[in-house]
C-alpha cells in the first residue's frame, strides 16, 4: 500500500494524518506481526525522537478504528498487522515465536458460525495453530546433540 493509501486509510477512519502514524503504518506494512518493540524501533528510523508511549498511542488508535489488528497469541507480546477484516488464522512456532498467516480451511469469514452460541452474538473467531516453523523444524534438536 502507497503512502498516498495510508494518507486516504486514516481519513476514512476519521483520524489525522500525522507522521508517527504514517510511520507506523509503514512499518506494520513492512513487518506483519510486528511487536510493539519491533514498530517502535522501525518507526524510530524515520522519526527518531518519537516516544514509547507515542507510538503504543498510535497503535491504539489504528487498533480501535480497524486500520491495524493486534493479536497475541497465548504466551506472546501483542502483534500488530495490517490484514484485518478476514478473520484469518495463525500459526505460531513453538520454539522461536514466528508467527505466520493462515487463510481458513472453509472460506470467508470463517468459523464465525458456532455449532453453539449459547445466544451470544459472535463477530469473531479466533484460531491458533501451534506447532515448529521450517526453520526450527528442520533445526537439529540441541538435546540429542552429542557434545564429543
Ligand atoms: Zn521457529
Ligand atoms: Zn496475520
Amino acid at each position: 500500500m502507497e503512502d498516498h493509501n495510508f494518507e486516504h486509510l486514516l481519513r476514512s477512519a476519521d483520524l489525522r494524518v500525522t507522521r508517527p502514524r504514517l510511520a507506523v503504518l509503514r512499518a506494520v506494512r513492512r513487518q506483519p506481526h510486528a511487536d510493539t518493540g519491533s514498530v517502535l524501533a522501525a518507526v524510530r528510523t524515520e522519526e527518531p525522537t518519537v516516544s514509547h508511549q507515542a507510538v503504543y498511542d498510535v497503535l491504539g488508535a489504528l487498533t480501535d478504528s480497524g486500520l491495524v489488528r493486534r493479536i497475541q497469541p497465548a504466551g506472546s507480546v501483542a502483534r500488530y498487522e495490517l490484514r484485518v477484516g478476514d478473520n484469518h488464522h495463525h500459526a505460531v512456532c513453538r520454539s522461536c515465536g514466528v508467527v505466520a498467516d493462515v487463510d481458513c480451511a472453509v472460506g470467508v469469514r470463517p468459523c464465525l458460525h458456532a455449532s453453539e452460541t449459547n445466544g451470544f452474538v459472535i463477530d469473531e473467531a479466533e484460531v491458533t495453530y501451534w506447532g515448529m516453523c521450517p526453520q526450527c523444524a528442520s533445526a537439529p534438536d540441541p538435546s540429542t546433540v552429542r557434545s564429543n
